[in-house]
C-alpha cells in the first residue's frame, strides 16, 4: 500500500506518523510544497516577538528525523499540481528547480491547509505589507523588524493571528495600530466579552479602529500610508495582513471533487471525500458544526491533528471510525487576558433557528481571600427547552483556559447545564473556591432555565422606555455614586423590603447590582412580593459598563511627541519634534513620566499619566501598602476611601488592585474628590495605584492647594449639537462637585427660551431677530449634517433609543444640580430678547459676572 500525503506540517504530519504506528509495511509519501515539515505555526507570532527565541525550537520534526525514526519519506520544495484520480498518480513539480514528475497512490490524503485572503487592495503588494502563514514569511517579518527597526505597524483585521502579532509587535517596541472592519475583535465570541478586550487594549497603548477597513495602501520611502474607508489616513512602516483565511481547495477543486458551500473540500464522517481514495483533513475541509449543524471550517491545530489520526486509522482498517465534528473550542493570550471560547456563540446561533439563553456571571479566579485572584467571566449559552449546553466563552487573567476546557468537555459530550453544577474540580484557595466559577455559572443558567430567575441583557435595555420600565440598582449609595446606568434608581437590596411602595406593580423592573448576585436577591424579594414582572441584568452593571462605554482606541499617536529629554509626552507642544522623530518603545511613555517623577517613595517605577509633562517635586512620605486584589468594582474604590479615611492629609496610600477598571476609576475618583494620583502603574494584570490624601480641595502638581473649584462656560452656539455638549460637560463638571457657571451669549441665548414665551414689545430689529432665530430649543439644528431638519430629529431619536436625556432633561438636571445660568445682558440687548422670553432660574449678568467666576475657574470653555 502507498499512501501518498499533500502537506507535511498539522494534519499531514500526523496522519504519517499514525500510519507507520500501525501500518510498518506501507509505503508513506510526504510532498511539502514548503522547505519545512511538521513546525509550530502557532509559534509564529511568539518567535517574531522573541518570547521564543530559538528559530529552531519552531521544528518539531525534520524531513531527516520523519526518515530516520518513522520510515516516511518526506519530499520538501514538492508541490502537487494536479491529481489524475483515473490512474491514480499525482503530478509533481519541484518549486526550486521546476523539475516535474508523477508520483502514484493508492490511498492519497489532502491535508494543503488555508491560505491567507488578500484582497486587491490598491497598493497591497508593497514592500513592507506582510501575512503570515509559513516559516518564510516569518523570518522576512522577523528580519524586517530586526533590520530596520519599524516605529510603527498596522495590523488589519483583529482574530487570534492579528491580535498575537499586535501583541509580538508590541513587545518589540512598536507602537502597534489594529484595524478591524467589525465592531469588534475576535469574531469568534460576542459583543460583550469582546469589548473586554477593547478596554484592556487601552491600557495597553494599542491604538485600534472598529467598523473601519482599509480602502488602498501607497507607498513612500520608509512609510506606508493606511487609507481607511473613513478617510482616515494612519502612516506606519509596516503592515500585517490577517484579514481571514480560505481553504487551500484549488487542488481538489480542478480534480472534480467535491467541495462545500464554505469553499471547504466536503468529506464524509470518515474523511473520505467525494472519492472513496482521497481523504481530506485540516484547515481545508468542511464539516457540519456539532451544535449548529451548519457547515463550518475550522481553523485550529487540535482538530486537525485529531482528523490526521482518525484518517489513518480508517485507510489502514478500512472506514470505520467516525469523526463527529469540531465544536471550535479555542484559546488566545492577548497581552495579560486570556480569551477562550467553545461551542455556539450567540451570534452564530442567531444564523439558526436554534433557541437559546444566555447568562454572564463574573467569578474570581480563586479564592478572593488568597492573594492575587483575578477576575474571570463567563458567558454560557444554552437550550431553554433541554438544559443542553450549547456553547461558553470566558475571559480573565487566570484559569481562563481550563474554565473553557470543562465547559468544551460538557458541550461535546451533549451535556447540559445541570452538568455544570456537579462538576467535581480540585479545589485548594490558590487554584478555586469551593464552588468553582463553572459551578456558579451552572447555578445561574439553572436558576433562569427552571424559571426562578429571568435575565436580561445589557442590549435589551439600551432602547428601554423608561415609562414602562424601572431600573434599579440595587447597590450601596457610594457605589451608584461612582456611577450606574442612566435614568436608575438607587434602592440597595438591604432597605428593599421597607421601599416597596416606591415601585410601581404596572412596570417591568429591571435589577442590577455590580454582577448579579445582590439582584438576584433583590429580585427573589420582589417575586414574593407580588411583583410579577422582574429582570435580572445579566452580568450587572460590570457589563453594562464596559460594554457601552467607547470600544475603539482611536488617533492615539496623534498627540505624540519627543520632549527634549528624549521621553515621549502627549500633548501639542510648540517646538517639539514630531512622531516620526522618536525610536522609543511604547512602554516608555509610561517610565518616561515616572523618570520625572520624584516622588521616590511612591511613584518609583511607575507610569504616571496624569502628569506625564509636568515633574513632581515632592519631599520623601511614608507609604502605606493595602492589597484590594481580588476585589471587584467598586470594592478596590471603597477599599480606597475607607482606607484613606484614618490616614492624615498628606500621607500616601498604594493599593494594589486585580479589577481592570480601577485603572481608570481611581483616576476619576481622585479628582472627584480632591485626593492626588501620584502614581499609576500596570503590573501585568495588577494596577497598582498611589493616592496621596487631599485637604478636600484639588492639588496642583507642585502640591500647593488650589482654590479653583469652579468651571466656566461660554455657550455661544445654538446648534443642538454643541448645545448637548455644554450641558452634558455642566452636569458632569456638577455632579463631581464644581461650581458651574453657564454665561450664554448671542446665539446660545436660544437654549434658555421658555416654549410659552409671554407676550414682549420689541423694536424693529429685536422683531426681525425674532423671526430670525429658532423659537425655542426644540427647534435647535445640527451643526453638521443636519439635512433640512432630519438630522436633528435622527439625533433625537437615537438619544431617546439610547436613554440619553434630552436636551430639556439636561437643562433641568443643570438647573436642579445647582449649574448658573447666566444670560449675557449685553447680547440680550443686541438681539432684542427680554428677560421674560427666558425660563426660570435664569439670572441676568453682565462681563463682570462672567469674568468673576471664570477668575475662579481651572476650567473655561467656549461652546
Ligand atoms: P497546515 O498546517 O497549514 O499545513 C498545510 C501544508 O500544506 C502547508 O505547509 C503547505 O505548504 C502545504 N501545501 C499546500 N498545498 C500544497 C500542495 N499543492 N502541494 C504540496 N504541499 C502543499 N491553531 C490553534 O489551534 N491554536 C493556535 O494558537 C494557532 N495559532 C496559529 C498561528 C498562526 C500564525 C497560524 C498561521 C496558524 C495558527 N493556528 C492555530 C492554526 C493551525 O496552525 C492550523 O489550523 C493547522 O496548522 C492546520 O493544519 P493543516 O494540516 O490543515 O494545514
Amino acid at each position: 500500500m502507498k499512501v501518498v500525503i499533500v502537506g507535511g506540517v498539522a494534519g499531514g504530519a500526523t496522519t504519517a506518523a499514525r500510519l507507520r504506528r500501525i501500518a510498518e509495511h506501507a509505503e508513506i509519501l510526504i510532498l511539502e510544497r514548503g522547505g519545512h515539515i511538521s513546525y509550530a505555526n502557532c509559534g509564529l507570532p511568539y518567535y517574531i516577538g522573541e518570547v521564543i527565541p530559538e528559530r529552531e525550537r519552531l521544528f518539531v520534526q525534520t524531513p531527516e528525523n520523519f526518515k530516520r525514526s518513522f520510515n516516511i519519506d518526506v519530499k520538501i520544495h514538492s508541490e502537487v499540481t494536479a491529481v489524475d484520480r483515473e490512474r491514480k498518480i499525482v503530478h509533481v513539480r519541484n518549486t526550486e528547480t521546476d523539475e516535474t514528475w508523477e508520483e502514484p497512490y493508492d490511498t492519497l490524503v489532502l491535508s494543503p491547509g488555508a491560505e491567507p485572503i488578500k484582497p486587491p487592495i490598491p497598493g497591497i503588494n508593497s514592500e513592507g505589507i506582510f501575512t503570515l502563514r509559513s516559516v518564510p514569511e516569518t523570518d522576512a517579518i522577523k528580519s524586517f523588524v530586526d533590520e530596520r527597526r519599524p516605529k510603527k505597524a498596522v495590523v488589519v483585521g483583529a482574530g487570534f493571528i492579528g491580535l498575537e502579532m499586535a501583541e509580538n509587535l508590541h513587545e518589540r517596541g512598536v507602537f502597534v495600530t489594529i484595524v478591524e472592519m467589525a465592531e469588534q475583535v475576535m469574531n469568534v465570541v460576542d459583543y460583550e466579552m469582546a469589548a473586554m478586550v477593547h478596554q484592556h487594549l487601552k491600557t495597553k497603548n494599542v491604538e485600534f479602529y472598529l467598523q473601519d477597513g482599509v480602502s488602498s495602501f501607497a507607498k513612500d520611502g520608509d512609510t506606508i500610508t493606511i487609507t481607511l474607508q473613513s478617510g482616515k489616513q494612519i502612516e506606519a512602516n509596516m503592515v500585517i495582513l490577517s484579514i481571514g483565511v480560505r481553504p487551500e481547495g484549488k487542488l481538489a477543486k480542478e480534480s472534480d471533487l467535491s467541495i462545500g458551500t464554505t469553499g471547504g473540500i466536503k468529506v464524509n464522517e470518515y474523511l473520505q471525500t467525494s472519492d472513496p481514495d482521497i481523504y481530506a483533513v485540516g484547515d481545508a475541509i468542511e464539516f457540519a458544526h456539532p451544535i449548529t449543524k451548519q457547515p463550518t471550517i475550522t481553523y485550529l491545530a487540535g482538530p486537525a491533528n485529531k482528523q490526521g489520526r482518525i484518517c489513518a486509522n480508517n485507510i489502514v482498517f478500512g472506514p470505520k471510525e467516525e469523526y463527529e465534528g469540531a465544536i471550535g473550542t479555542a484559546a488566545a493570550k492577548i497581552f495579560d487576558l486570556t480569551v477562550a471560547s467553545t461551542g455556539a456563540s450567540e451570534k452564530s446561533l442567531m444564523r439558526t433557528d436554534i433557541p437559546f439563553k444566555t447568562v454572564i456571571t463574573h467569578s474570581s479566579s480563586h479564592a478572593g481571600y488568597y492573594p492575587d485572584a483575578m477576575p474571570l467571566t463567563i458567558k454560557t449559552i444554552f437550550s431553554p427547552e433541554t438544559g443542553a449546553l450549547l456553547g461558553a466563552q470566558a475571559v480573565g487573567y487566570e484559569g481562563v483556559d481550563k474554565r473553557i476546557d470543562l465547559m468544551a468537555t460538557v458541550v461535546r459530550k451533549h451535556g447540559t447545564i445541570h452538568d455544570l453544577t456537579e462538576i467535581e474540580h480540585a479545589y485548594a484557595p490558590p487554584y478555586s473556591s469551593a464552588k468553582d466559577p463553572v459551578n456558579i455559572a451552572g447555578f445561574v443558567a439553572e436558576n433562569v432555565y427552571e424559571k426562578r430567575s429571568r435575565h436580561i441583557q445589557w442590549r435589551e435595555i439600551m432602547g428601554c422606555d423608561l415609562n414602562e420600565l424601572a431600573l434599579i440598582d440595587v447597590r450601596t449609595p457610594e457605589e451608584f455614586e461612582l456611577g450606574t446606568i442612566e435614568g436608575s434608581v438607587n434602592i440597595p437590596t438591604y432597605e428593599l423590603r421597607d421601599r416597596l411602595d416606591e415601585l410601581s406593580q404596572d412596570k417591568t423592573l429591571v435589577v442590577f447590582c455590580g454582577v448579579g448576585l445582590r439582584a438576584y436577591h433583590a429580585e427573589q424579594i420582589l417575586l414574593q412580593h407580588g411583583f410579577e414582572s422582574v429582570y435580572n441584568l445579566s452580568g450587572g452593571y460590570k457589563t453594562y459598563e464596559t460594554t457601552v462605554q467607547k470600544q475603539a482606541n482611536e488617533d492615539l499617536w496623534e498627540r505624540d511627541y519627543v520632549g527634549n529629554d528624549d521621553n515621549i509626552y502627549q500633548s501639542e507642544v510648540e517646538g517639539a519634534r514630531s512622531f516620526s522623530g522618536h525610536a522609543a518603545a511604547p512602554t516608555r511613555q509610561g517610565a518616561a513620566a515616572s523618570a520625572t517623577a520624584g516622588a521616590a517613595t511612591a511613584a518609583e517605577g511607575a507610569g504616571l499619566a496624569a502628569s506625564a509633562s509636568k515633574p513632581l517635586n515632592r519631599t520623601q512620605v511614608e507609604v502605606t501598602t493595602v492589597d484590594a486584589s481580588g476585589l471587584q468594582c467598586p470594592g478596590p474604590i471603597m477599599k480606597l476611601k475607607k482606607s484613606l479615611e484614618a490616614l492624615a492629609p498628606g500621607a500616601q496610600l498604594r493599593e494594589i488592585a486585580t479589577d481592570p477598571g480601577f485603572g481608570c476609576d481611581v483616576e476619576s475618583w481622585c479628582r472627584m474628590t480632591g485626593n492626588q494620583l501620584i502614581a499609576l502603574e500596570r503590573d501585568g494584570a495588577k494596577t497598582v495605584a498611589v493616592v496621596e490624601k487631599g485637604p478636600g480641595a484639588a492639588q496642583s502638581t507642585e502640591g500647593a492647594p488650589l482654590v479653583l473649584k469652579e468651571s466656566t462656560l461660554v455657550v455661544f452656539s445654538d446648534d443642538m449639537d454643541r448645545a448637548l455638549a455644554s450641558l452634558v460637560l455642566a452636569n458632569g463638571a456638577a455632579s463631581a462637585g464644581k461650581e458651574v457657571t453657564m454665561f450664554f451669549t448671542f446665539w446660545g441665548l436660544s437654549l434658555l427660551k421658555k416654549d410659552h414665551k409671554p407676550k414682549v414689545r420689541k423694536d424693529f430689529m429685536g422683531r426681525m431677530f425674532s423671526r430670525m432665530l429658532p423659537k425655542t430649543r426644540k427647534q435647535l439644528k445640527l451643526s453638521k449634517m443636519n439635512f433640512g431638519g432630519m438630522g436633528a430629529a435622527m439625533m433625537k431619536s437615537r438619544m431617546k433609543q439610547l436613554n440619553v436625556d434630552s436636551l430639556d432633561q439636561m437643562l433641568e438636571h443643570a438647573v436642579e444640580g445647582g449649574v448658573r445660568l447666566v444670560a449675557c445682558q449685553m447680547s440680550m440687548d443686541m438681539m432684542g430678547i427680554a428677560a421674560e422670553e427666558l425660563i426660570d432660574g435664569v439670572e441676568v449678568g453682565g462681563v463682570a459676572t462672567y469674568m468673576e467666576h471664570a477668575a475662579q475657574s481651572n476650567v473655561n470653555l467656549f461652546i
